[in-house]
């Protein structure tokens, strides 16, 4: 019944003219019945669809801010991200639900949605605030054919997708934090976090997941818990206009598969580095890297072809900073 629903609305979504039940049911394969079901329980859902005899159905309006496995299922244009789609109300933290499903034999594009996030989670085991209703959280699963030493250029790509498609469907200049974070006026919009599942062997990849969080409507910064009320923001604070999370969604996923598949043929950033240092914060600038072994400061020179920050130290000294153990801020503050 949920493919139905998803397959059906799609079938609507996608054609600009009336469809007819009877095509409906030859196109999916379900009877009239189902189809005339579905059309029902869209409608009472707040589904605007127009139902003439004789011509069939068209879809006019998904109500606002309508935010499901189906509404997002039908936005999809992609070949393999998202194409299975799970979605849930509320878990614990979409990251080990993804590994979980992909331990059982999900496939490549897998994709786990939340509405909400009761443990959401960040780099080196910090949190990331998960309100209902407001952000979009998602995992997605990728089955690489690349070695484990790869992955964490991933991160990388997925940061480039997600500040690209935030930048087309809100128009706010999206900066990129490397090597992770994204930003919109100095303050944090989005977090990503992957993780990769070695065989046992520990030479090859069996997985990875990668983990986003973008905070979208919320109001204002008083939405946020005090400690981060000083760095984390919205789209809608930034811009003072409420976004469909479904229709990002979308976007976030179809410029991810596509930069993906890039990054897939040479398993270096290189086609993608000129993008990701153009939204590169601090580039020729002063920054402070929190280096577990020893802070030190010195000027950002921007990426390495294999995602690795170049600095250069006040000695003359060019060292390459690995993402993992570390962070980056400016010299006064988080940017
Ligand atoms: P940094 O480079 O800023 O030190 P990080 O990349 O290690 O951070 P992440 O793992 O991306 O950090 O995110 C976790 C941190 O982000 C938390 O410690 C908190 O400070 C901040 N944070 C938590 N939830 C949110 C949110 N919804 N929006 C913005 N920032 C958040």
């Amino acid at each position: 019944m949920k493919t139905d629903r998803s397959d059906i609305l799609t079938c609507l979504r996608n054609s600009a003219d009336y469809v007819s039940g009877q095509q409906l049911c030859d196109r999916l394969g379900v009877s009239r019945t189902a189809v005339w079901k579905v059309i029902s329980q869209l409608k009472e859902e707040g589904y605007r669809i127009e139902s003439v005899p004789s011509r069939g159905y068209r879809l006019v309006e998904s109500p606002a801010g309508m935010y499901s496995e189906s509404e997002i299922a039908s936005r999809l244009h992609t070949k393999w991200a998202g194409r299975r789609l799970l979605f849930f109300e509320s878990t614990g933290s979409t990251n080990p639900d993804a590994k979980r499903f992909a331990e059982e034999g999900a496939p490549h594009g897998t994709t786990v949605v939340a509405d909400r996030q009761t443990a959401g989670r960040g780099r080196r085991g910090r949190s990331w605030e998960s309100p209902a209703g407001r952000s979009i959280y998602f995992t997605i699963v990728l089955r690489p054919a690349f070695a484990p030493d790869k992955a964490s250029m991933v991160t990388l790509v997925m940061a480039l997708s997600v500040a690209e498609a935030i930048h087309e469907v809100t128009g706010l200049e999206t900066g990129i934090k490397w090597p992770n974070d994204i930003v919109v006026n100095g303050k944090k919009v989005v977090g990503i976090l992957t993780e990769m599942s070695m065989t046992p062997e520990m030479n090859e990849t069996q997985f990875l997941v990668a983990g986003v969080g973008v905070n979208v409507n919320q109001e204002s910064t008083a939405d946020f818990p005090e400690e981060i009320r000083q760095t984390a923001t919205s789209l809608k604070i930034e811009s003072g206009k409420e976004f469909d999370r479904a229709e990002l969604l979308a976007r976030i996923l179809a410029g991810f598969e596509a930069d993906y598949e890039i990054f897939e043929k040479e398993l270096t950033l290189s086609a993608l580095k000129e993008r990701y240092e153009a939204r590169l914060i601090g580039r020729n600038a002063a920054v402070r890297v929190l280096d577990p072994a020893g802070e030190y400061t010195g000027i950002s020179r921007g990426i390495t072809d294999t995602g690795e920050l170049v600095v250069e130290k006040e000695t003359g000294e060019t060292v390459l900073v690995y993402a993992g153990e570390v962070s980056v801020r400016g010299l006064y503050g988080y940017v």
